[in-house]
């Protein structure tokens, strides 16, 4: 095996009110922003930012997440949320395993830097996007 600079990665994060914990093991394979309809409405009408994780490197270390997937939907992700405080943490999707976690939910937020924006052709007109980061007017495939 080839030398590695070995980084702790781990992040944790968790619902408003700590009945529901979880960690985050890996790097995450993309940092972005969502401007769907979904995830204003999730957002109080922002964007929602968002890391997503491989499978392996996800896990939920307090408390049993409530799911929910709209049924009217074909493809409709699942959502996972607290079911005493209602915050949303996690979403996951049926054509790809990586695990979309909830920026906000991270212990520690601050470091967050969006490098894609998908979904902008739903965008509101007082969204932001940072300076030179890729945008893609719908949800990018592979
Ligand atoms: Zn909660
Ligand atoms: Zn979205």
């Amino acid at each position: 095996m080839p030398a590695q600079t070995i980084v702790n990665t781990t992040k944790e994060g968790g619902c408003y009110c700590g009945a529901i914990r979880y960690a985050v093991s890996k790097p995450p394979l993309v940092k972005g922003q969502c401007h769907c309809r979904a995830c204003q409405r999730y957002a109080g009408g922002a964007p929602q930012f968002f890391l997503l994780v491989p499978p392996e490197g996800f896990d939920w270390t307090k408390g049993s997440p409530a799911e929910y997937a709209r049924p009217d939907l074909p493809n409709a992700v699942t959502r996972y949320f607290c079911p005493t405080c209602g915050t949303s943490l996690v979403t996951r999707r049926q054509d790809n395993p990586a695990v979309v976690v909830k920026v906000g939910t991270l212990d520690d937020p601050s470091r967050f830097t969006p490098h894609v924006a998908i979904c902008h052709g739903e965008a509101l007109a007082f969204h932001t996007v940072p300076d030179g980061i890729a945008i893609f007017e719908d949800l990018p495939t592979g």
